[in-house]
């Protein structure tokens, strides 16, 4: 991390605060002290979750993929009730899991914009630009697009410090480095986490799927959480 990341003081953050996670689980290890913290202080907090999650056992015969997709859902919401976001302010699109970057970008742009429409973000937080996951890339560009301009865009690392590049990074120039500290929240965000079960060992019979790593949740609690929030707001356009 750089020397000269800044705290973030949670009560510059104005509500409604959207929280949108590319897969179940991604608000948990990325910013649920900051949702958590953003809820302990009355702003009106949704949440919205852009893939179905229905990707991560593809093997498994006793979670085929629309029973892993429902049992995410509700993982998501449970870890999100835990943190303090109502369950009337989920919102799941169930685009679906590791094929994001094949869908035009102005098809997912208007469906979130659809969902933006009940409560404008004046907060967004979102999957870094170039968080090293596919579906958190293809997410980045919709999301951004389909916020208010004023919207405060704050951009939290997920994969980034675990299979991060150089170039992954932001530059110096990019963006403003926040840290957000876990704190209080460490035993809500650890709750959070382990809402995922199915991420942490609860499919039993596809040894090949997806877990998360012991030591990657290990850091995650520990913390800082990290958000960049670029300089300046660039008109960025999608082409599609
Ligand atoms: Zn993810």
């Amino acid at each position: 991390m750089r020397l000269d990341a800044l705290r973030l003081d949670p009560h510059t953050l104005p509500g409604p605060v959207w929280i949108v996670s590319p897969h179940p689980d991604d608000e948990a290890l990325g910013c649920a002290a900051l949702t958590a913290t953003l809820s302990g202080l009355g702003r009106e907090v949704h949440a919205l979750l852009v893939t179905d999650g229905g990707f991560s056992h593809p093997n498994s015969r006793a979670y085929p993929r629309a029973r892993l997709a429902r049992t995410r859902l509700a993982e998501w919401r449970a870890g999100l009730a835990v943190l303090g976001v109502l369950e009337t302010r989920t919102h799941a699109l169930g685009l679906p899991d590791g094929g994001l970057d094949a869908l035009d970008p102005g098809s997912i742009r208007r469906e979130v914009e659809r969902a933006f429409a009940t409560a404008p973000p004046a907060t967004l937080l979102l999957p870094w630009r170039r968080d090293p996951h596919p579906d958190h890339r293809a997410t980045w560009g919709p999301v951004w697009n389909a916020a208010p301009p004023a919207a405060r865009r704050l951009e939290y690392a997920v994969w980034l410090p675990e299979r991060g590049g150089g170039s992954d990074w932001p530059t110096e120039r990019e963006a403003r480095v926040w840290t957000l500290a876990v704190g209080a929240a460490r035993p809500r965000k650890a709750q959070a986490i382990a809402a995922h079960a199915t991420q942490l060992g609860g499919v039993p019979d596809d040894p090949d799927g997806f877990t998360l790593a012991p030591e990657m949740v290990e850091r995650a609690l520990d913390g800082p959480e990290l958000y960049f929030e670029a300089a300046g707001q660039p008109a960025l356009e999608i082409t599609a």
